[in-house]
């Protein structure tokens, strides 16, 4: 008796585990448990590793940061050509599309 399970007990778990995952995949369950057993324990032994990874991700995300900024800017500048196409009429100073020929305020030929 293990765990106060019985054999019959014990029988039916493995065949529970056996419709769940099917005979192939057990060599692959067995596996997985290992890997993962592995991990664990480099993950254990390899702290200060993470600690340097986690370092160089915070870095990089400062970089991330800067390239924003950065991208920020250029969007201002995409900007200040489109503003720069109005015209100004020289009779009367209202501003107009660059697509017009004629000042939509006082009708004077756009140069
Ligand atoms: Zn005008």
């Amino acid at each position: 008796m293990i765990l106060g399970l019985g054999i019959p007990e014990l029988v039916i778990i493995l065949v529970v585990v056996l419709v769940i995952f099917g005979p192939k995949n057990l060599p692959k369950i067995g596996s997985a448990l290992g890997k993962t057993v592995k991990n664990v324990r480099e993950g254990m032994e390899g702290e200060d590793e993470k600690i340097e990874s986690a370092a160089s991700d915070a870095a990089a995300a400062a970089d991330d940061a800067v390239e924003v900024v950065e991208d920020d800017d250029d969007a201002d500048v995409d900007e200040a050509p489109a503003a720069s196409d109005d015209k100004f009429c020289g009779h009367c100073g209202a501003k107009n599309p660059a697509g017009n020929a004629f000042c939509s305020s006082c009708g004077e030929k756009l140069s």
